[in-house]
């Protein structure tokens, strides 16, 4: 049974505002706010975020904080603050030795900033939870990933990395993605989140965390390899209360759609968390909008026990808002109160 409807939300600034589009997500069946926290708005509008959190929770929304696009570690289209603020501790490519444009999350460097980020907002803000926003290392995508091309280079190769593996194999790190690599990357990939969520629950047993990975077919043939790739030792991890995958494209095909929701729930309940799915109201609409609640019904009967569509409005006057934003968002909202029966 389908029992939170979530939507994103990151028009983050005067609490007024938030007011009536809160009020507008409750019409529109929403019963959880994904809060979208950019580095800017913890550095900028800080006082304004618990204000926030506390007057979704007055009009009856859960709240949980996402740290959208933190170090470009997790998904979003925000800039890093973290970035501009470091010349160091930048995820590296094993092949060429470039320093990217993305936080190598297994530095101690950016795990104290990411852990006083989301401490400091548990604190303040005292949210529901936090939702962890598709974490990823820069490279690779697999051939057939809905996001992205070939994968050949990798990261990280940075020095951090690079001394912790062979600290733990005891040779040199291979340039070439071995076995030992993938281990590596998965195990590490895992440590940051594990931390912060485990230091979370130590301010708030209460305070419940999504992991929401990519959603990636995971086949024998190909793999994204993006760290949080193997669902098993995600779902396995003691500190996360709901298994996520993130959005496919509506144009995908609907048994796409259907294997990685029965996959989905299937993790969760292999390891006893609950199981949520999102949906695309951003960017892209589908050509027949009943292909809308048809997929919130695929994801009903499968067992899903949450779902969840980026974003507000469907993203309208963003540059990736869907051509009939306001209909997506309208017929998002009619999906959410038909599940809910509201
Ligand atoms: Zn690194």
């Amino acid at each position: 049974m389908i029992t939170q409807t979530s939507i994103s939300y990151y028009g983050l600034n005067y609490v007024e505002h938030a007011e009536a589009d809160f009020k507008e997500m409750k019409a529109h069946g929403v019963t959880q706010v994904i809060l979208a926290v950019t580095e800017f708005d913890f550095d900028f509008w800080r006082p304004n975020i618990p204000k926030i959190v506390d007057k979704a929770h007055e009009l009856g929304l859960r709240v949980l904080i996402d740290p959208w696009g933190n170090g470009k570690y997790f998904g979003g289209e925000q800039v890093s603050k973290f970035l501009q603020d470091n010349v160091e501790n930048r995820q590296v490519s094993a092949l060429t030795g470039e320093r990217l444009p993305y936080a190598c999350f297994n530095t101690n460097s950016y795990r104290d900033y990411f852990r006083n980020f989301c401490v400091t907002l548990a604190r303040e803000a005292k949210p529901d939870g936090f939702f962890w926003d598709e974490p990823h290392y820069a490279f690779p995508k697999g051939i057939a990933s809905i996001t992205g091309g070939v994968a050949d280079d990798w990261t990280c190769y940075c020095p951090v990395c690079r001394k912790r593996f062979e600290d733990y194999y005891g040779y040199p790190m291979p340039k070439y993605m071995t076995n030992d690599v993938k281990q590596f990357r998965w195990r590490e990939a895992l440590v940051v989140l594990s931390d912060t969520s485990k230091a979370l629950k130590e301010i708030d047993p209460k305070l419940e965390i999504t992991c929401c990975v990519h959603a990636t077919q995971n086949g024998y043939y190909v793999s994204e390899y993006r760290g949080y790739d193997n669902w098993d030792m995600v779902g396995a991890c003691p500190y996360f209360d709901v298994f996520s995958t993130t959005i496919i494209n509506w144009a995908l095909p609907e048994d796409f759609f259907r294997d990685i929701t029965d996959r989905t729930v299937a993790i969760a309940k292999k390891y006893g968390k609950q199981s949520e799915r999102w949906f695309m109201g951003y960017y892209k609409q589908p050509k027949d909008w009943a292909q809308v609640a048809k997929w919130v019904d695929i994801a009903k009967d499968a067992g899903v026990d949450r779902i969840a569509a980026w974003t507000y409005r469907g993203g309208y006057g963003t540059v990736v808002g869907a051509p009939d934003a306001l209909k997506l968002w309208d017929t998002i909202g009619e999906s959410y109160r038909r599940v809910l029966n509201k």
